[in-house]
């Protein structure tokens, strides 16, 4: 399948009065036709402030992507203008939040906002294939006597419906990205299920790239071909999914894996492994792996340098000093006590 869409080296800064946060720092990865990413870490580690970047969402100021490409349909998205980006933001990359209520506009019939969506973007389509497009995608994603219900208001709809008529209403317009940033952590865990599945049902069906945006590498198990595990702004770890629980090599992803609540040790009454410590502060982070203070194997060189990125084969990449040779370890000491 082809690449839809391409991140090379992505740095987003942001300004503030106790130093600059280098939120996103050299982040790369890579989205192909019908294919699912997962992005995972925890609060701060830059997986929303890369998805903003990816829709140019950024509040400037204080935020400032600084450096990285974008290739989107053979552009480099990062330099449109505002108006060029404007044709691809919500048309060909669509993105579904957390709450539904950020997306949906609450005195709108859910009809009006849909066939207005389309007709934004295709000026060409007339309100009625619109409106019968908005209702096809309403019976793709599940709801019930969807010519009815399209004329409800978003209140009317439970938060599990909601969800699905974002989707709905985000793939709308044929996406060729769609952005999902912890799109099912408001729902019930049965719905958040039946969500991610509709997703990963949609893509495969529609071609449509996704990026999935989560803290909890259990739903990245069930739906992701691939991912990229981030830490303190960067990618840690990247690895198709089967890979990254065959050999987790990132002591960080080791911890993730070991803190999925899984049932039958919960039922048992057993406590839930948790990574201990404070995830960092990003302001003017010393050149060090940013996990040292977390880390049950740091070494000294881990203290002085950022660890080198390793190709373990497979496209399994890891950043940690435990996959670097002597010498590198040796020389990285050498420069850091200059
Ligand atoms: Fe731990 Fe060192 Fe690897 Fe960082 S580089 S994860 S501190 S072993
Ligand atoms: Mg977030």
């Amino acid at each position: 399948a082809k690449t839809v869409l391409d991140v090379k080296d992505l740095q987003t800064y942001f300004k503030t009065d106790a130093g600059i946060v280098k939120a996103v720092d050299g982040v790369s990865f890579s989205v192909r036709e019908g294919e699912t990413i997962g992005i995972v870490g925890e609060s701060g580690s830059g997986k929303s402030v890369t998805n903003l970047s990816l829709m140019r969402l950024i509040p400037s100021p204080p935020g400032k992507i600084v450096g990285g490409e974008v290739i989107f349909e053979g552009k480099d998205i990062l330099k449109l203008s505002e108006k060029q980006m404007r044709s691809i933001r919500g048309k060909k990359i669509s993105m579904i939040f957390q709450d539904p209520m950020t997306s949906l506009n609450p005195f709108l019939k859910i009809s009006t906002q849909m066939v207005e969506t389309i007709r934004l973007h295709e000026k060409d389509v007339s309100k009625q294939e619109a409106l019968e497009r908005s209702i096809d995608m309403l019976k793709l994603v599940g709801i019930p006597s969807a010519e009815k219900r399209i004329q409800n208001y978003p209140h009317q709809f439970s938060g599990g419906m909601r969800q699905r008529v974002m989707i709905a209403q985000a793939l709308s317009c044929n996406a060729e990205v769609l952005i999902a940033d912890e799109p099912t952590t408001a729902l019930d865990v049965t719905i958040q299920a039946q969500i991610l599945e509709l997703i990963a049902k949609l893509s495969n069906q529609m071609g449509t790239a996704v990026i999935l945006i989560t803290h909890d590498l259990g739903v990245v198990a069930g739906m992701c071909d691939q991912v990229c595990v981030m830490y303190a702004g960067r990618i840690v770890e990247k690895a198709t999914t089967d890979e990254l629980y065959a050999r987790p090599s990132h002591p960080y992803t080791e911890g993730l894996i070991k803190s999925v609540p899984r049932m039958d040790t919960t039922k048992k009454g057993n406590r839930l492994f948790s990574i201990e410590g404070q995830p960092p502060n990003v302001i003017d982070l010393p050149p060090c792996c940013p996990f040292h203070p977390r880390c049950h194997k740091a070494m000294e060189v881990c203290r002085q340098a950022y660890p080198l990125v390793k190709d373990l084969g497979k496209g399994h990449e890891v950043a940690c000093w435990l996959f670097a040779e002597e010498s590198e370890k040796q020389r990285a000491l050498n420069e850091a006590n200059i």
